[in-house]
């Protein structure tokens, strides 16, 4: 995969507990995203911790853990070209309430707290986050 084509969404676990699972990826897909690896797994607290080191002085990373490890959650490579830029615009806002109209936060998260989806913010980390969840022989 080249510089800048590919980024990591998770479909957190408030999303995959409503059933929005399959609503998700079928818009990834028609928005031209292709898998290019995909999990279905449950983040350990110490797993959880690492992933949201940069929040981890914020007043709310305590109830950021316990959201992101209260069940399962699917994590995707997606490809495309501009994928962290293309991806965040299909998403939307980390607020529903201020998420445009037809994006992923929208019409699947309830508040900033409860936001369906993850897109990685910058090239960097999207490298990074790929390699925190997949090994070379996971990504296709
Ligand atoms: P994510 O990293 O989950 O894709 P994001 O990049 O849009 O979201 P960040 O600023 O990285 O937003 O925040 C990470 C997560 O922390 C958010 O998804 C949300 O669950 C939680 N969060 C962020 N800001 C707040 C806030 N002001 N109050 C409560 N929770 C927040
Ligand atoms: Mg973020």
């Amino acid at each position: 995969m080249t510089k800048n084509n590919f980024t990591l969404t998770l479909i957190k676990p408030y999303a995959v507990e409503h059933g929005y699972v399959g609503h998700i990826l079928a818009r990834i897909n028609e928005a031209g995203f292709r898998i290019s690896a995909m999990k279905y797994t449950q983040l350990s607290r110490e797993q959880a911790e690492a992933f949201y080191e940069v929040h981890r002085n914020e007043g709310f990373f305590g109830r950021l853990i316990e959201f992101m490890t209260k069940g399962p959650l699917v994590v995707a490579l997606l490809e495309k070209e501009n994928a962290v830029g293309s991806y965040r615009r299909l998403i939307g806002a980390t607020d529903p309430d201020k998420a445009e109209d037809g994006t992923l936060r929208k019409l699947f998260g309830a508040s900033v707290e409860l936001n369906a989806v993850h897109g990685s913010d910058s090239d960097e980390n999207a490298r990074r986050e790929a390699a925190f969840f997949f090994s070379r022989l996971e990504i296709f």
